[in-house]
């Protein structure tokens, strides 16, 4: 896992501190010495995270931070502040302008290389379901729309704490509780269970449970499908680096050391559950993204691109256990008129209607799928021609015996389909052929008058 990392920083020794280090792990390291060159680096897209100074001349860190973060080219660039030890309210201030964690000076190599790499890790996630939203552009919501979102938000998130010493987790309980709806676990063995079962937004476990190994509860959380992106920030003592160390490679999102600085739990806490929402928008986009490729957008129902990938198949199965299949080819009657009478949006008023009566009498297991523009096909696995013809019948009926209802109700319009059935044939048949004849048979119910179902055999 490598990655181009850019340092910025006023004072050359501390550049080339940080980059010595980062360059022993074997990141490629970018250099700059102030704000502007960093956020031009930036935009250009050279590099994958930013290491940046709190105080320099000109642009200070927090504004760097606060503009790269709103600038949707690169507000997915995770932002580590390296601030002075002796200011805590820098860290805070980080935070809040948007930055992704923070590092004290003198540097820390293990902190640094632990916050680097986990970073390093989300944002290559982040990368990928990002590229595979095709609407990127709309999901191009920068930082603060994100944590605006999350305060106006209804929704409390749901935290659990995974800790058995009451004096170590009341006080973040009740500092928690104001605008969370906060849980305590204290049996680190059903803390698994509950955490799988549950709803939460978030968990916070302790390192140091009494004959507990804590870091198995992290990587059991890592490994289920159900918990596999749920952000952990783990709460460790201050010897605790190595349990630290193990615990973000395992793929705990954060931690925080006791004793703990209440704005900074909250700040963390904070990022955190704005990244799980950003992440949350990215997969259901992809979601999203991959049911577009199989549905018709106007009904809803399968598009001719999975029908095609998924008829043949069928097809072959039917074949192998010879079992018997039937397509279905269906047309709306004189929709043109429809169109001409009525205008457009009626028109696809009924071709939406006619899907969802088609939708409601088949199976499951059969694919009805938008095949054209006033053209449907369904293919039913198991079927004969006998039964299909039941099943078509129904539909017919359904679709001339009841009007569509169009312009809040102003309009009905009564419409017909016309349907032509064909089943797969003992011996060389194939698919195309088996469509071209339900085609012929549907051409024939319309010469024999349209409202009709027929039926082809080869
Ligand atoms: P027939 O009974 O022989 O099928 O007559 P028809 O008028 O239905 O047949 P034709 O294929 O000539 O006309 C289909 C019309 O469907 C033409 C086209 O403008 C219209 N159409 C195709 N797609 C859509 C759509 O998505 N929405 C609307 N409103 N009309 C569509
Ligand atoms: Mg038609
Ligand atoms: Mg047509």
């Amino acid at each position: 896992m490598t990655a181009r990392i850019l340092v910025v920083d006023d004072m050359p020794t501390n550049v080339k501190l940080l980059e010595a280090r980062l360059m022993a792990e074997y990141f490629q390291v970018l250099t700059a010495s102030n704000g502007e060159d960093a956020i031009a680096l930036c935009e250009s897209g050279q590099c994958d995270m930013v290491l940046l100074d709190v105080m320099m001349p000109g642009i200070d860190g927090f504004e760097v931070c606060k503009r790269l973060k709103a600038n949707p080219e690169t507000a997915h660039l995770p932002i580590v502040m390296v601030t002075a030890l002796d200011q805590p309210e820098d860290r805070i201030k980080g935070l809040e302008a948007g930055a992704d964690d923070f590092l004290t000076k003198p540097v820390n190599d293990l902190a640094l290389v632990t916050r680097v790499k986990s970073l390093v890790r989300l944002k290559m996630l982040t990368d990928d379901l990002r590229l595979r939203a095709s609407n990127g552009d709309e999901l191009a919501m920068d930082h603060y729309q994100v944590v605006d979102e999350v305060n106006a938000s209804k929704h409390r998130p749901n935290i659990i704490v995974v800790d058995d010493k009451a004096a170590s987790y009341e006080k973040m309980v009740s500092t928690l509780s104001v605008q969370n709806n906060v849980e305590v676990e204290t049996n680190a063995t059903d803390a698994l269970f509950r955490i799988v079962e549950g709803q939460y937004d978030l968990a916070i476990i302790s390192l140091n449970m009494s004959n507990f190994d804590s870091l198995r509860l992290c990587s059991h959380l890592r490994s289920l499908e159900r918990t596999r992106v749920l952000p952990i920030v783990v709460i460790a003592g201050m010897d605790q680096e190595e349990v630290v160390s193990r615990a973000m490679e395992i793929g705990v999102n954060d931690y925080i050391k006791s004793p703990i600085d209440t704005q900074e739990l909250l700040a963390r806490l904070k990022t955190q559950l704005c990244r799980k929402r950003y992440n949350d928008c990215l997969r259901a986009s992809v979601q999203q993204t991959i049911e577009m490729a199989v549905k018709d957008p106007l009904t809803e129902l399968h598009n001719r691109r999975y029908f095609e990938m998924h008829f043949t198949s069928l097809f072959d199965k039917s074949v192998a256990s010879k079992k018997p299949l039937t397509a279905i080819m269906c047309d709306i009657d004189k929709f043109k008129a429809v169109n001409d009478t009525h205008g457009h949006d009626v028109g696809d008023a009924v071709i939406i209607e006619v899907a969802n009566r088609i939708r409601k009498s088949v199976r499951n297991v059969d694919i009805a799928c938008r095949y054209g523009g006033e053209e449907f096909a369904i293919i039913m696995p198991d079927t004969d021609i006998e039964y299909a013809n039941v099943v078509a019948e129904r539909i017919r009926r359904e679709v001339a015996e009841h009007p569509v209802i169009a312009e809040s109700g102003s309009k009905q319009i009564y419409t017909t389909i016309s349907m032509g059935l064909s089943s797969l044939e003992l011996e060389d048949d194939t698919p195309k052929q088996l469509l071209k004849r339900a085609d012929v048979a549907l051409y024939a119910a319309k010469n024999a008058g349209r409202n009709k179902v027929m039926t082809e055999a080869a």
